[in-house]
């Protein structure tokens, strides 16, 4: 990520165009991600939606927020840094919710705040997530993907996937 961090003009791109959920989503499915840059609202009735919101409600008294795109579940200090928690409703997507968790662990060092490793959780189950060079160069690969749809004029084409039937999104593609 030093391409990154180096240059001043792609950092003031991300603060202005993405933040953890575009990061998520465009790991997830690009169509999802190029509907949800462009502002335009998944279905709110969806129960996985609605999940999601009840989830971030009841998480709320955890919640730490450094910049408004900083949006973690939680912050524990420990001796030689910090631990970040992503909480989620399940694993299933896990290198989605990876990719959200870094892209916060990288907001942060931005920051200058050191963070040792962050964790993914869901109920009792926790999965590591290690700010390390192959993790960030994944993470920068996802950045400019996003950066590529920004610019096309038509949503990417899709084919329907088991990840589909818990989208919101779905009434805008099948
Ligand atoms: S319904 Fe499927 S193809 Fe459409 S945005 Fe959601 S995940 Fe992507």
């Amino acid at each position: 990520m030093n391409l990154i961090y180096n240059n001043k003009k792609i950092e003031d791109w991300i603060f202005e165009n993405i933040d953890g959920t575009s990061i998520n989503y465009v790991s997830t499915c690009k169509k999802e991600a190029w509907l949800y840059i462009r502002k335009i609202s998944a279905n709110q009735l969806d129960k996985n939606i609605q999940m999601g919101r009840t989830l971030a409600n009841l998480r709320g008294e955890d919640k730490r927020d450094i910049f408004d795109i900083l949006k973690f579940d939680k912050i524990d200090k420990r001796k030689n840094g910090y631990v970040v928690t992503e909480f989620k409703k399940s694993l299933k997507n896990s290198n989605a919710g990876k990719m959200q968790l870094l892209f916060y662990i990288y907001l942060l060092k931005i920051a200058n705040i050191n963070v040792i490793t962050g964790v993914l959780q869901s109920k009792s189950k926790k999965l590591k997530v290690e700010p390390n060079e192959t993790n960030f160069r994944e993470l920068e690969d996802k950045i400019l993907e996003l950066r590529e749809l920004i610019f096309e004029k038509t949503p990417p084409k899709v084919k329907f996937s088991k990840t589909c039937n818990s989208c919101g999104y779905r009434d805008y593609c099948f």
